[in-house]
């Protein structure tokens, strides 16, 4: 396949790795560099399909099945979403990750602590990211990201995700929430340039889950097509985006 330049780890690849960073502990990069290829638009992360993809930030802070939960509504609809979980959480709830591959959706790394990575020294940021979810596209919390960040994730396995739509689901005014007709007023409005091979953002912690049944109906209305759900994952997710 064309696409697959980008690295896939092999069997011996992983053990030399392996190998490598228990000799010597210290070494970085332990992994070969994995330049996102040429052209490469962070904020489409790969998505060259025409399809939207859409994803969901962070963790359902006192609901951590709600993951699974919105992942098995979107598999029902044919539907392949991507998770970016902050791994502190998703540490600690392994099956939340597994469900969700399971079920044929992606999960990507969001760091383990949700930092600003930018703010953090180079020792600090190599941390936040080797700590998150393993795969192979990172989204930088805040999407607040440099040169640095993107060197520091391509020395470590990942391109950079960012996004297309911002729904700002965890804007809204006197601290709440924006409600469910907000956000799919905000999708719905959005340039067809966006949304086209295009990457929305919510978070599960917001009214987004909520949302989504409704922002899928007025995406089809509106004659976009969603990624495909064809069926498990792996943490590899690969460039281009098979949606
Ligand atoms: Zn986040």
């Amino acid at each position: 396949m064309p696409g697959s330049r980008k690295r896939a780890r092999s069997p011996l690849t992983s053990a030399l790795a392996a190998l490598v960073l228990a000799l010597v502990p210290t070494a970085v990069p332990a992994t070969a560099t994995a330049a996102a290829p040429a052209g490469y638009d962070h904020q489409r992360c790969g998505n060259t399909s025409g399809r939207v993809l859409l994803t969901l930030d962070d963790w359902s802070y006192g609901d951590d099945d709600r993951a699974v939960t919105v992942g098995r509504s979107l598999q029902r609809r044919g539907i392949r979403a991507a998770f970016f979980l902050v791994n502190s959480y998703a540490s600690r709830y392994p099956k939340v990750a597994a469900a969700l591959h399971t079920q044929g959706h992606w999960v990507g790394n969001h760091t383990y602590s949700h930092p600003h990575l930018r703010q953090l020294s180079e020792r600090e940021a190599r941390a936040e990211i080797r700590g998150g979810v393993d795969s192979t596209l990172l989204r930088p919390p805040y999407g607040d990201f440099g040169d640095r960040e993107t060197r520091l994730a391509e020395e470590l396995g990942y391109r950079i995700c960012t996004w297309t739509v911002d729904t700002r689901d965890w804007e809204g005014p006197d601290g709440t929430f924006p409600g469910t007709a907000a956000l799919r007023a905000t999708v719905r409005d959005a340039p067809a340039a966006d949304k086209r091979s295009g990457v929305i953002l919510g978070h599960l912690f917001s009214h987004f889950p909520e949302a989504l049944p409704g922002i899928v109906d007025d995406l089809r209305d509106q004659g976009y097509r969603l990624c495909r759900n064809t069926g498990p994952t792996t943490h590899v997710i690969p460039y281009p985006l098979n949606c």
